[in-house]
């Protein structure tokens, strides 16, 4: 059951969808912390990336799970008031991504993408960072 308003669901939903969120900053912190050095929502790149790690060719997104549909994830269900409204644009929005991450391989970048849902395991998250850009 939706339990907010459609108010509230909406004033959420433009938090979420605007820049520097809270996941996004957790994981800037992190990577910096590592000792990666990264530029942030480079516009010339498909899908402005969060972060981007020029000279290796790599970029990072943290994707909200709402946001961005993120699959089999608890926090990814769609919400039961106006459902007319939600389900296409978020579908919307997953395939966009889907499409952004495509044309990035295509133009040789590699991307990493982050939920939201993985920050509560920081040690995870920083090792398969570690790895992303090891590599
Ligand atoms: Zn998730």
């Amino acid at each position: 059951v939706d339990k907010l308003s459609p108010t509230k669901r909406s004033e959420i939903m433009r938090n979420i969808r605007g820049k520097d969120t809270a996941p996004e900053m957790a994981v800037r912190s992190l990577v910096h912390r590592m000792g990666y050095r990264y530029r942030l929502h480079a516009k010339d790149l498909p899908g402005k990336p969060d972060m981007v790690f020029r000279s290796k060719r790599k970029v990072i997104f943290v994707h909200g799970c709402f946001w961005h549909l993120h699959e089999g994830c608890r926090k990814a269900a769609f919400p039961k008031s106006k459902k007319r409204y939600w389900v296409p644009k978020l579908l919307r929005n997953r395939e966009r991504d889907e499409r952004i991450l495509q044309e990035l391989k295509t133009m040789g970048w590699k991307a990493l993408v982050i939920w939201q849902c993985q920050l509560a395991k920081k040690e995870l998250i920083s090792r398969k960072i570690n790895r992303f850009l090891a590599r």
